[in-house]
């Protein structure tokens, strides 16, 4: 069963433009995103920066609001719910975000920081706060006897799992984790990632795993979707992206991941040029300009999301032109 659904997303920001701020320009962040994740499952969404995966992420929890679509949690239609509705959806659905410094309140003690969520949504006693506040350092791997600290007396790793720590402090269903371990050392990296393990195995969380490191998010997901310029351009199981990805971004992010056996080394595949700004999009593919496989068709026809045995691509390469 699927606990979330994803249908149609689309996010463009309204900026002003030039010196004075006279003129009127869109950011087209999230343009018509479709995806859904089971109950249990881990979704990786990859891409550079600037391929709106984060605020894609942050759309799908109401964090900003979104330009139209629709997102369901468990079947609740998340978009339409305003008020108390809202706020109480919200327990479900959580977000752990990549500098654990910046989003950790400095002037609260670690104690106050989890037990805030826990006072907003009702848990009226301090000593029951104080106790959940406790168990849920010691989930994630921390003394309690750190309750009393602040966010500045931590390593970064040690913030990051008061992070996770305040998102499980209401027992969410959902937890849109972006770019969570991208701030951290390498070697600190793996244990974070292996708390997110432990966790989705304890409390059954479903993930959508957000980063711009495919390396990062193949040993943890299910299914990948790889975003570019505001879109899906692929999405399948893990082993088989990995194995036989389809859309020439895939492939370039993919050959770009540094292998250490000389056996295994593959022929590098280096993009030119950066991300066209998400202002401008180009006409047709959005991939075309960096495309090493670029057609005529595809700077006029923007290819349609196919599906073949449940891997979706969009590339005029796989269809009909
Ligand atoms: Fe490249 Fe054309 Fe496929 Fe876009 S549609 S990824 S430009 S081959």
């Amino acid at each position: 069963m699927n606990l979330l659904e994803v249908e149609n997303l689309v996010k463009h920001f309204p900026v002003a433009k030039g010196w004075f701020g006279r003129g009127k320009q869109t950011v087209y962040a999230v343009n018509g995103v479709s995806f859904s994740v089971a109950k249990g499952e881990t979704l990786g969404v990859v891409g550079e920066s600037g391929s709106g995966k984060s605020t894609m992420g942050r759309s799908v929890l109401r964090l900003i609001e979104p330009t139209s679509g629709r997102v369901r949690l468990e079947g609740v239609d998340v978009t339409s719910l305003n008020g108390e509705n809202l706020r109480k959806a919200r327990k479900h659905m959580q977000m752990i975000f990549q500098d654990p410094y910046a989003s950790l309140n400095p002037r609260l003690t670690i104690g106050n920081i989890l037990e805030e969520p826990l006072k907003y949504h009702g848990v009226e006693k301090k000593n029951d706060r104080r106790e959940q506040a406790e168990r849920l350092l010691r989930e994630v791997g921390l003394d309690d006897s750190y309750y009393d600290r602040f966010p500045f007396q931590f390593s970064g790793g040690q913030r990051q799992r008061v992070g996770i720590a305040r998102a499980l402090a209401l027992n969410p269903k959902l937890i849109i984790a972006d770019e969570p371990v991208s701030a951290l050392d390498v070697s600190i990296q793996a244990q974070v990632l292996n708390l997110f393990v432990k966790l989705q195995e304890t409390r059954n969380l479903t993930y959508v795993f957000i980063s711009h490191d495919l390396s990062v998010v193949k040993h943890l997901c299910n299914r990948i979707a790889v975003m570019y310029l505001g879109e899906i351009v692929e999405m399948a199981e893990c082993e088989e992206l990995f194995r036989h990805p389809l859309h020439p971004y895939t492939q370039a992010l993919i050959r770009a991941i540094p292998v250490v056996d000389p056996a295994q080394r593959r022929q590098r595949l280096i993009l030119t040029g950066d991300i066209p700004s998400q202002t401008s999009p180009p006409a047709g593919c959005p991939f075309h300009t960096r495309c090493p496989q670029c057609m005529d068709i595809c700077k006029k026809e923007h290819p349609a999301l196919l599906t073949q045995s449940g891997h979706q691509t969009s590339c005029h390469l796989y269809g009909k032109h």
